[in-house]
């Protein structure tokens, strides 16, 4: 049944509310199919659009053929990251409460750039962001903003970084200066490249980043951190940030926080911590001593669209100095002022964005919903599972795990009896990642670790159970039998006995 779209005004109430039933229905019913749907999709590029008009429908057409074309296109052509089967890059799965606190914000529609824009988006902020960092364990003087994405969020923290620095870059700028020596930031080299996006879009060029090796659990190397800086010193540069890793993208890594404090405090220079995947764990606190030293962070950034099921987007950055990243961003025009001004938060001080979404309600219906005890056990879980999936490929002859497993992230590859040669290492595990995810019951993705190529097996979605872990080992097993007959794999996806 269909009604005419009116010419003037909204859908009408009585509309939306049949609809919304019925949206509503479509995702329950999506929810409760999705472990039967293949993880991936299986289109070609421009099949998407070719499958649909080329250009917007004149008149209008009830919800009812969106849904056909939820169903007919958009669905099939999807990678399904809510997935249980989703173990590739970093987690991100949407729950019920992260889904409701999104239809809720885009019903109420604020635009959260000043307190009086919007009282409750700015004080609903505050407040879930608090309770989070009491949930992470992180101490008082750290206050939280809202920001797309963890990419957005170390951008920010660097700047902050920029004017903690006392060079009046935000003045005068940086081109031209006599008076500038050149400006460096220091992260190792497992840190992902969103830093040194952030370091290139803060003008101090790729040559203002330089990388710090590793040891041999790729975590950067203080002693390491140490002589660069002294050397970079000598040269007359001015180290401005160190960015420590809590979670490393290709192997989870986490760097030693308290030690790379200890420098950054001697020679005074801002320390930034990345947990955008890591930062999670800390919701378990017998857990937290993994992280520790992460708490002496001039600023963290941790992303619950990662690990605690909040649906994309939202990032949050700590940070103990929010003064300092006020000063690098606050720019009110006339039009904005509107009385309150220091009586109260206008978050529009604290980034580039002017308008934000009101993001901090569906954390809050997450941490309601959930609450401390529900999401710790949850991400306890994952942990579980990803400790037992690294045993069962230590007991396996035929696979080798190639990193430790700090959190919930599992890295190693095939090693078929008799193949010694490195290309053809690579080579049979390229092929054990394609015939895997061929199987589209699973995705992984893969990182080099030392030239060599391995897969990652990420368990981080809520919607993944102990049987899917067991079921995408099978299924590796499975695959590598196949590939190298040697491997012979007993198929019931237990430890590797
Ligand atoms: N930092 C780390 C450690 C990551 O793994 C990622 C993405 O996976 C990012 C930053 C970037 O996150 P975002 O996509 O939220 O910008």
């Amino acid at each position: 049944m269909s009604d005419a779209p009116p010419v003037t005004g909204d859908m009408p109430v009585a509309e939306f509310r049949r609809e919304a039933h019925r949206v509503v229905d479509w995702v329950a019913d999506f929810l409760a199919r999705l472990d039967g749907l293949p993880v991936t999709s299986a289109v070609q590029p421009g099949d998407v659009r070719a499958a649909l008009p080329r250009t917007a429908p004149e008149g209008g057409e009830p919800i009812d053929a969106v849904l056909a074309d939820l169903d007919r296109v958009i669905v099939p052509g999807m990678t399904h990251w809510s997935h249980p089967g989703f173990h590739a890059y970093f987690c991100s799965s949407s729950s019920g409460p992260g889904i409701l606190g999104e239809l809720l914000a885009a019903a109420l529609n604020p635009n959260c750039m000043t307190w009086h824009a919007c009282p409750a988006g700015t004080e609903l902020e505050q407040l879930t962001l608090d309770w989070l960092r009491d949930l992470l364990g992180l101490p008082d003087p750290f206050s939280g903003v809202i920001y797309d994405g963890a990419s957005a969020s170390s951008f920010h923290a660097l700047a902050a970084a920029r004017e903690a620095a006392g060079l009046e870059i935000r003045e005068r700028g940086m081109a031209g200066r006599a008076d500038l020596t050149p400006l460096r930031v220091y992260a190792s080299a497992e840190a992902h490249s969103s830093i040194e996006k952030a370091v290139v879009a803060l003008g101090l060029g790729r040559a203002g980043y330089r990388t710090i090796p590793v040891d041999g659990a790729q975590r950067l190397r203080p002693d390491a951190l140490v002589r660069a800086i002294a050397e970079d010193r000598g040269a007359g540069v001015t180290p401005m940030a160190v960015v420590a890793t809590v979670g490393t993208t290709g192997t989870t890594a986490i760097d030693p926080v308290a030690d790379i404090a200890e420098i950054c405090r001697r020679e005074r220079v801002w320390l930034h911590v990345d947990a955008a995947y890591g930062g999670s764990a800390a919701v378990v606190p017998e857990r937290r001593d993994g992280l520790a030293g992460w708490d002496q962070a001039d600023s963290i950034v941790v992303n619950p669209h990662k690990w605690l099921f909040v649906p994309l987007d939202l990032s949050v950055l700590f940070t103990r100095r929010p003064e300092v990243l006020r000063r690098a961003f606050a720019l009110v025009p006339e039009y904005l002022r509107d009385g309150y001004e220091g009586r109260v938060e206008n978050y529009m001080d604290y980034g580039l964005p002017l308008g934000r979404r009101f993001r901090a309600l569906k954390l809050w219906l997450v941490l309601r919903y959930f609450g401390r005890a529900g999401l710790a056990a949850r991400v306890r879980e994952h942990l579980r599972l990803a400790a037992e999936l690294a045993a069962w490929v230590d007991a396996d002859p035929h696979f080798e795990r190639v990193a430790p497993v700090p959190l919930s992230t599992v890295c190693f590859r095939l090693r078929p009896a008799g193949v010694t040669d490195a290309v053809a290492l690579d080579d049979v595990n390229r092929r054990l990642l394609d015939a895997v995810n061929g199987t589209r019951e699973v995705f992984l993705t893969h990182t080099r670790l030392d030239g060599r190529f391995v897969l990652r097996l990420v368990i981080g979605g809520i919607r993944t159970e102990q049987r899917h872990v067991e079921r995408a080992w099978a299924l590796l097993r499975q695959e590598a039998t196949r590939l190298s007959p040697g491997a012979k794999g007993d198929g019931d996806g237990r430890a590797g006995s």
